[in-house]
């Protein structure tokens, strides 16, 4: 095997972990198969024993799923990843894998709706409990210690309004009290933020969103040492169950190789609607880690090294008016996901932050004009023209 670490980002994105069969394929091959042949009952034991290393069945090992895992994990710059069912799995078993009853968290307010959720009514079932505190006020992270908290969780930038936390001064707050810090690195992927060099020790993935870049299928995955992702986290997958499907695997690991191209043009698409966003008359403020005007400008020129592909920005007349741009828009998609070739547009205060009271969203920063754009690969001429007609009636 080679030291991929010795090679470049893109050359690892499009090379790393692949195992080649005596087919001697060029692409990597699809081992769509719940379990594995043995030669003799003899290597059957071996396998089972773990005195002989290889594949007995799916859910443990298959090697499609361990290209993409060995790929991800060496463009994090982890010792190893394991692949999950959904982005959701990964935070999940990365819960159960290093918490026990009576452990406590501290995580971001501003994380993924579903996050909060899985803290709040799930975890909480197994006296897991969790502290909301502001992600860029270090003070609050410090002050929210207890003897028992195990965790630190945060995203960066945050969803939807690309609030950023400082991933090296937070991993040294969570150090300084025996704490892990894992860090959501979905919206950067690492082809523009490496957590785990800053200090995190575990980066959580959603694939679902730009590691498969298309939106077609959903996984997720975790990565870190050998002794927290390889043994406790392993060990859920292992016997809880929540693994990624090897074809699902192989659109992931195909979606890796074009990760870097994809990312620079969302980013490029992305500064560019956002400059233009702010010379309209009906826009009232635009969250965009890139412009200047955004509070976290330099923290973002610091740990990342681009903006990423998501620009939120309020508009002038609350709701009627942002669902007008909205229900404007011909080439967008209304749609949920994010981080997909095809742009898609959301109101999130009616939809990803409804379910919570106005006083709530009020606290979060969602205000009833705001728009959340994830911008794609489009002409970014036509994604313009596509918001000329809502902005201007
Ligand atoms: C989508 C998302 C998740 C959950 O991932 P799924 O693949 O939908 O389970 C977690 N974190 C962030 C930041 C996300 O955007």
């Amino acid at each position: 095997m080679n030291n991929w670490n010795e090679f470049n980002f893109n050359t690892r994105a499009v090379r790393a972990g692949q195992v080649r069969s005596q087919e001697g394929e060029h692409s990597e091959a699809m081992f769509l198969t719940s379990s594995f042949v043995f030669d003799s009952a003899a290597q059957a034991a071996a396998r089972f024993s773990q005195t002989e290393p290889g594949n007995i069945y799916s859910r443990f090992t298959n090697p499609t799923v361990r290209n993409f895992e060995e790929r991800l994990a060496v463009l994090e710059g982890g010792e190893c990843c394991v692949a999950t069912a959904s982005g959701m799995a990964a935070i999940f078993s990365t819960c159960l894998g290093l918490l026990k009853a009576g452990d406590h968290i501290i995580a971001s307010q501003s994380i993924f709706g579903s996050t909060v959720n899985l803290l709040n009514t799930i975890l909480s079932k197994f006296d897991v409990s969790t502290t909301f505190v502001n992600l860029n006020d270090l003070e609050s992270w410090q002050a929210a210690v207890q003897s028992n908290t195990k965790l630190f969780f945060m995203e960066t930038p945050s969803n939807p309004l690309t609030e950023l936390g400082d991933i090296q001064a937070i991993a040294d707050i969570a150090h300084k009290n025996d704490c892990l810090l894992v860090v959501d690195n979905c919206f950067c992927t690492p082809a523009l933020q490496q957590p785990l060099s800053l200090g995190a020790d575990i980066v959580i993935h959603s694939a679902t969103k730009f590691l498969d870049g298309q939106g077609r299928c959903m996984g997720g995955a975790v990565i870190g040492t050998k002794d927290l992702v390889g043994k406790d986290i392993f060990a859920i997958l292992r016997s809880g169950g929540p693994t990624m499907s090897p074809f699902n695997a192989w659109i992931f690991l195909k979606g890796l190789e074009t990760l870097d191209v994809r990312m620079q043009r969302h980013c490029d698409n992305a500064e560019q609607l956002a400059i233009w966003l702010e010379k309209q008359q009906n826009v009232e403020r635009i969250y965009y880690p890139g412009l200047a005007s955004h509070p976290q400008h330099e923290l973002a020129k610091k740990q990342q090294s681009r903006f990423g592909g998501l620009v939120a920005f309020e508009v002038k007349g609350g709701q009627e008016a942002a669902w007008k741009v909205i229900d404007s828009t011909q080439v967008m998609s209304i749609t949920a996901n994010l981080g997909d070739a095809k742009t898609t547009i959301t109101h999130p205060a009616s939809t990803t932050h409804g379910r919570i009271t106005e006083e709530q969203r009020q606290a979060a920063g969602i205000q009833p004009g705001l728009i959340r754009i994830s911008v794609g690969l489009e002409d970014i001429e036509d994604l313009k023209a596509d918001l000329t007609m809502g902005l201007n009636v």
